[in-house]
């Protein structure tokens, strides 16, 4: 292991030197990736001199996440005490379906855990899961509805046609969980939203009401904190209210922004979260631990248990199951995904989480004081949001997007909303400064006062 781990260290100050030096990597066509990389897998080992090159070869065309240019997905940056812990994850290599070999990762697991659900007002009766993803923690949340509001599905499959609700603005992972947990695409009803992208309560009402007219099971409801777009937050209270009178399970998908929880000054976007029944959120989007991290809790954790517990003598050998992890994960095997959040966490403490996420808002108002003060731009997106949606001299954004990253400029994508498309830069990483804001639209700029478009 030891010469694995130099190595490992000069791989690590390449990538770092590379970051630097060429934030934007130059991307490999797809046609010509087999032959410009040494990726084949053969009989013979590779020596050890070739495997450094091709390693560092690959490094370097790989795109570079934690660069001070990249503000293309809804993670970026790299914050070395949660990197720290991922690492050491690794090295550890636990799987944290029991006590018995998990140990105190468990407990490292739980207390994260615990302390979110106090944060949001849970009560004691709450507790939660690491998930696989954003995606998958929506999946866990519909899952658990569909077995509260139809306790028979888990043994016998659903036979009777249940309805779920989400704004049109919502991930789209909402109707493939729908598809997954045998209630189908068809029976996700898409909830127009105001101008800013945030989910109409009323419509909600109304749709709910039309459905139960027709005979048909309403039984979950999906909010957004952080729509995947605009990043706009749903009114949580008032859905809530919706929620309550029709009697179906609401769930919060915070995976993007659902970290405002850790700052006083934004945790007001997500008001009366306390009233939902499911809440998730992802640590690696704006707490900037490495992929991925996501976290899931549920009011009631009988419902966990309910949906996703199995009797395994094989594996359930010792401990009692509020220490056996696996009872209440989607899982068998699972990754420690607990330790990078706990060791970011446990560093800087909960006031320095609320400076990353307050942080990612000042970032935001920079950019959006820039486009307001420059003529040439157009604003799409809203206070109270880290996506910044504009589009530069009518040009498209599409073509924008693209001819920037092949000219290695900037990673940026766009999106699209009620039919306009603009630029979707997102201020996610919290280690960017000023500079790094305003650099983004000079070389916009520069970039483009330079080539055809
Ligand atoms: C990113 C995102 C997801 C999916 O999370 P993954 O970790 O990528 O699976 C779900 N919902 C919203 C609102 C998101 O922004």
């Amino acid at each position: 292991m030891q010469k694995d781990l130099k190595l490992f260290n000069e791989l690590v100050e390449y990538l770092i030197s590379e970051e630097k030096n060429t934030p934007v990597a130059t991307p490999i066509d797809t046609t010509a990736l087999y032959t410009t990389l040494d990726l084949s897998l053969n009989d013979d080992p590779i020596i050890d001199e070739d495997f450094k090159k091709t390693l560092k070869a690959i490094i370097k065309s790989t795109p570079k996440t934690a660069s001070t240019s990249f503000f293309n997905q809804l993670f970026g940056g790299r914050i070395d005490r949660a990197t720290l812990g991922d690492l050491l994850a690794v090295m550890l290599n636990n799987s944290m379906y029991t006590y018995k070999v998990a140990g105190p990762q468990v407990g490292i697991e739980k207390i994260i855990l615990k302390t979110i659900c106090n944060m949001i007002d849970y009560p004691e009766t709450a507790d939660g899961t690491f998930a696989p993803g954003g995606s998958m923690s929506n999946y866990m949340a519909v899952l658990m509805a569909r077995d509260k509001y139809n306790p028979t599905a888990r043994t016998k499959g659903i036979n009777n046609k249940m309805t779920l609700y989400t704004s049109e603005a919502s991930h789209y992972s909402v109707a493939k969980n729908a598809s997954f947990i045998g209630v189908g695409r068809d029976q996700v009803r898409r909830i127009k939203t105001n101008d800013k992208g945030e989910m109409l309560a009323i419509d909600l009402d109304q749709q709910i009401a039309k459905d139960i007219e027709q005979g048909l099971q309403p039984f979950f409801v999906n909010a957004t904190a952080g729509t995947t777009v605009l990043g706009a937050f749903d009114d949580v209270k008032s859905i809530s209210e919706v929620c309550k009178k029709h009697d179906v399970w609401l769930h919060l998908d915070g995976a993007y922004c659902g970290s405002v929880i850790f700052s006083d000054q934004y945790k007001h976007l997500v008001n009366g979260i306390e009233h939902t029944d499911s809440f998730s959120v992802n640590a690696h989007k704006m707490l900037g631990t490495p992929l991925g991290c996501s976290i899931i809790v549920a009011k009631d954790k009988r419902h966990l248990n309910q949906s996703f517990s199995n009797d395994a003598e094989y594996l359930y050998q010792t401990n009692d199951d509020e220490f056996n992890l696996g009872k209440t994960s989607l899982q068998c095997g699972r990754r420690n995904d607990a330790l990078k959040f706990w060791t970011l966490w446990k560093s800087v403490g909960n006031n320095g989480l609320k400076t990353i996420v307050d942080h990612q808002f000042n970032l935001a108002q920079i950019a959006r004081d820039y486009i307001n003060s420059h003529p040439d731009y157009t604003l799409y997106s809203f206070d109270d949001s880290i996506s910044i949606c504009f589009n530069y001299k009518n040009i498209s954004a599409n073509k924008l997007c693209t001819a920037l990253y092949e000219d290695s400029q900037l990673m940026v994508g766009y999106g699209n909303f009620k039919n306009q498309e603009f630029v979707r830069m997102v201020t996610i990483n919290s280690l960017l400064q000023e500079k790094d804001i305003i650099n983004f639209f000079t070389t916009i700029e520069e970039f483009t006062s330079s080539t055809d478009l």
